[in-house]
């Protein structure tokens, strides 16, 4: 059944899909009978230049391959640039990859704003301009699936990407809020942590690590998050690559719960930091109100339970 999976007539917007990752993904979704806008700015990986070469390369490979796709060259900074192409050659779209991205590593201490801005502005207001433009389409239509790419720096920390990895985490909550927000349009909208061969990693791998990261390995998951089929798996985090396919959640510790009156001191938190950190019983929290019942238990309790 897995195997069958397609997606005829439908349309996907892949960002970024001019190499690596991004590629992957369009020629697969071409191949199961979707129609593809291929965007790429055709930049270097620090986000600097652009060409139409890399977007049209993709294009003519899909269409050598009797599959249908246009390119879309602007940045995902003007992202309903991109969508309005999807709807001027195809009048849709179904499915949005939000891929592209770019990379200004360096230490903390000898990051510049630009670094930083850069990095926002195509991972964070990139995604979001081009989700923002999509949206009417989806909710109109009751149908919508969003991808989007975070990162292992962005959920765990990554030395010299304080920039990459604060947009990456960005991403995840932007997800959280839009699988919130579309599942009652049936759009659902998942993200993922991928880790794949291509110019962005190949200088910080070893050649045969590489060679067991093909982009295609990201690939079959996405396919599931983004089917029709899947209407339940939303808001989710997914770590992805080599054959590997792990989902992702956070977890909290028992934790401490003291009475919050005078007697919650730095002092009283200290006599019992062992709780604080003892993940022997753990939870795992989902939402926002799932603090809130803590809350409620910390003001029912008595001074025995301090
Ligand atoms: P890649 O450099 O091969 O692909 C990124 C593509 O995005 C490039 O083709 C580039 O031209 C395009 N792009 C850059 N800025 C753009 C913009 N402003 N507008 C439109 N297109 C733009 O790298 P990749 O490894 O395939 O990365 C794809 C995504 O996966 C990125 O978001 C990256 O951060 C993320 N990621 C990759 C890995 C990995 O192991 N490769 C790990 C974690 C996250």
């Amino acid at each position: 059944m897995a195997d069958l999976l397609r997606y005829d007539d439908q349309v996907v917007v892949v960002t970024g899909a001019g190499g690596g990752l991004g590629k992957a993904y369009a020629l697969f979704f071409a191949s199961r009978g979707a129609k593809i806008v291929v965007n790429d700015l055709g930049g270097s990986f620090k986000g600097e230049g652009g060409g139409s070469k890399a977007a049209d390369v993709v294009v003519q490979e899909i269409k050598a391959a009797g599959g249908e796709a246009v390119a879309n060259y602007d940045s995902v900074e003007n992202g309903d640039k991109i969508i309005e192409t999807a709807i001027k050659a195809f009048g849709r779209i179904d499915i949005l990859i939000n891929n592209a991205g770019i990379l200004r590593d360096i230490s903390f201490k000898n990051m510049t704003d630009k670094d930083w801005d850069l990095i926002m502005a195509v991972h964070v207001t990139g995604a979001y301009r081009t989700t923002r433009a999509a949206w009417p389409h989806f909710r109109k239509q009751k149908f919508g699936r969003v991808i989007n790419t975070a990162s292992a720096a962005g959920l765990f920390g990554s030395f010299g990407q304080a920039n990459y990895s604060a947009a990456k985490l960005a991403l995840v909550g932007f997800t959280e809020v839009l699988a919130k927000e579309g599942a009652k349009y049936n759009i659902v909208c998942n993200v993922i942590a991928p880790l794949a061969a291509s110019r962005m990693t190949e200088t910080v791998m070893p050649p045969e690590v590489l060679e067991q990261l093909k982009p295609q390995w990201v690939v079959p998951l996405v396919a599931v998050l983004t089917h029709k089929s899947n209407n339940h798996e939303n808001g989710s985090i997914f770590e992805v690559g080599g054959g590997h396919v792990a989902k992702i959640r956070w977890e909290r510790s028992e934790g401490l719960l003291l009475k919050a009156d005078e007697s919650y001191t730095p002092g009283a938190v200290l006599k019992q930091w062992n709780k604080v950190t003892d993940f022997s019983n753990p939870s795992y929290p989902d939402g926002p109100n799932d603090f809130l019942g803590l809350l409620e238990k910390s003001m029912k309790l008595g001074p025995s339970e301090q």
